[in-house]
């Protein structure tokens, strides 16, 4: 048994923990606030209070929400609040929580308000738990957090507390990241990307959180321009950025002083990379996880950053490719393409009420079959090349990964977003088939050209047989193509 937040039992007091605008906590008032809290989630009694649904706004509310229940030792179920009716109704009859914790004067939609409901208080008078009731145990679920719906419909997943500290410790190496850190947060608090590293992360390290409420270009330059250290962002931020970076000479000097930038939960374009590094000098760490596994592998902050890479598996994790018939590749030649597997005190124990999603995940052995395709250097370095169901394109007798393409499509000036799928063909097994946004839209990219530059700069067989312009990819929450979406239209 260990405690997630020492830093909060030994509180340093009046150091500010969060910021959401204009509103912060200390320390200690968080301290008060969680465990006043956690005393109402419990009633005094741990055991009958089930899991709790969180509203999970980017407030302070929530972040104590988050808190108390992990100090209640009970499962914590983030809702996205902006999910529709179905997806919320789904996601309740499947993790069937009791009580739902929402800040004062949030509108509940009706799927909602048959659970009894806690106001998070974030100003209370004292501290009333501190110490007493017992210490849940490390393989006690801290989280159970829905899967973000890109291949199909969310899963639960259930995360213990083991997970949680081993993924943060292991990124606390990786990244040097330490209580003097300030971190920038843009993100939505209902994934773990956002949740668990972006509020649990700097929590445990005993460091602070800047959030911006929503996520703008001029919120970013103004705190890392007032003493902020890190930003973790979503590679749609980064492009963002980007493209803000030749108008915004703040912003620059911004991203110059920060002492890491992280990005993950998709891949980060090359091209956004590139431009990033040219106009700040600064390289972005990539780093690859899952809601199943917390975070699997990150460029170190005193490695090398290559651009279309997200590093080397952390502290902890073993990493494997295999093959179609589940055998290890015989060699990391930065070219074979495999299946990623992981194992660790990072994965979480299972799908909620999906024991058959849950086994067909695992090998034999404790592999996790993440779904995701790599190849890996003969240095360790990992390169995704795409998801196993969307993202590998079988054409001509090759196996050709979406994400090169895209990355190809995208250093095209005419191309502003690009995704890359595969459909049915007669010659070809398949044929690769190019969704692209143009930058501007009066004058789009000729087609036979965008397949050129795509064949010259990669190889013949990689040319996009289609091109689709369309004006916007379809994108979820988290800023993730939805392919399967692209696919039906
Ligand atoms: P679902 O499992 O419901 O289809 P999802 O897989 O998008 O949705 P998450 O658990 O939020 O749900 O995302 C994990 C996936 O995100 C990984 O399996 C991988 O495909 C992708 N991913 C995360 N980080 C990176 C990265 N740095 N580069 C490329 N892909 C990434
Ligand atoms: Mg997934």
């Amino acid at each position: 048994m260990s405690s997630l937040f020492p830093a909060l039992a030994s509180s340093p007091g009046e150091q500010v923990a969060l910021t959401f605008g204009d509103r912060s906590l200390t320390y200690a008032g968080l301290s008060a606030a969680a465990d006043t809290l956690a005393a109402r989630i419990t009633g005094g009694d741990r055991a009958s209070a089930g899991r709790v649904a969180v509203w999970a706004t980017p407030t302070l509310e929530t972040a104590v929400a988050v808190v108390a229940a992990l100090r209640a030792g009970v499962a914590a179920v983030p809702l996205n609040p902006k999910s529709g009716e179905k997806e919320l109704g789904h996601i309740l009859a499947d993790s069937a929580p009791t009580v739902v914790l929402a800040a004062p004067g949030d509108e509940l939609p009706s799927p909602l308000r048959d659970l009894q409901r806690i106001e998070v208080e974030v100003e209370v008078p004292g501290v009333e738990m501190r110490g007493a009731g017992e210490e849940p145990g490390d393989e006690d679920p801290a989280l159970i957090v829905y899967t973000s719906g890109t291949t199909g419909p969310p899963k639960g997943a259930v995360i213990p507390r083991r997970a949680i500290s081993s993924t943060l410790d292991a990124l606390a190496d990786a990244w040097q990241w330490t209580g003097d850190d300030v971190l920038v947060h843009g993100l939505p608090l209902f994934h773990v990307h956002g949740l668990v590293l972006g509020i649990l992360g700097p929590l445990r390290r005993g460091g602070s959180i800047r959030h911006l409420g929503r996520f703008d270009t001029e919120g970013v330059a103004r705190a890392l321009n007032s003493g902020a250290t890190m930003l973790f962002g979503v590679p749609t931020m980064y492009h963002r950025i980007a493209q803000a970076l030749p108008e915004e000479p703040e912003l620059a000097k911004a991203l110059g002083r920060a002492r890491l930038l992280v990005s993950g939960s998709a891949a980060l374009p090359v091209h956004d990379h590139e431009r990033i590094t040219a106009a700040t000098g600064r390289r972005v760490v990539e780093r690859y996880g899952m809601t199943e596994t917390l975070m699997n592998t990150s460029v170190r902050a005193d490695g090398e950053a290559r651009a279309g890479t997200v590093g080397v598996p952390l502290p902890g994790v073993e990493l494997r490719l295999v093959e179609e018939d589940g055998t290890e590749l015989a060699a990391y030649d930065g070219e074979t393409v495999g299946e990623i597997q992981v194992r660790g005190p990072n994965l979480f124990t299972g799908y909620l009420n999906r024991p058959d999603a849950t086994e067909a995940a695992f090998t034999a052995d404790g592999w996790f079959r993440t779904g995701d395709m790599a190849v890996r250097e003969p240095d360790g370095y990992v390169r995704i090349v795409g998801r196993k169901a969307t993202d590998l394109i079988k054409s001509g007798g090759y196996k050709i990964g979406a994400g090169e393409i895209e990355n190809a499509l995208l250093e095209h000036p005419g191309v502003r977003e690009a995704a890359v799928t595969g459909e049915p063909d007669e010659d070809l097994g398949e044929r690769i088939v190019a969704w692209i946004v143009p930058t501007d839209p009066d004058a789009p990219p000729n087609d036979g050209e965008l397949a050129d530059h795509v064949a010259r700069r990669l190889a013949p067989h990689k040319r996009p047989r289609v091109v689709h312009h369309l004006a916007a990819l379809p994108r979820n929450d988290m800023g993730k193509i939805m392919k399967r979406a692209l696919a039906r239209d």
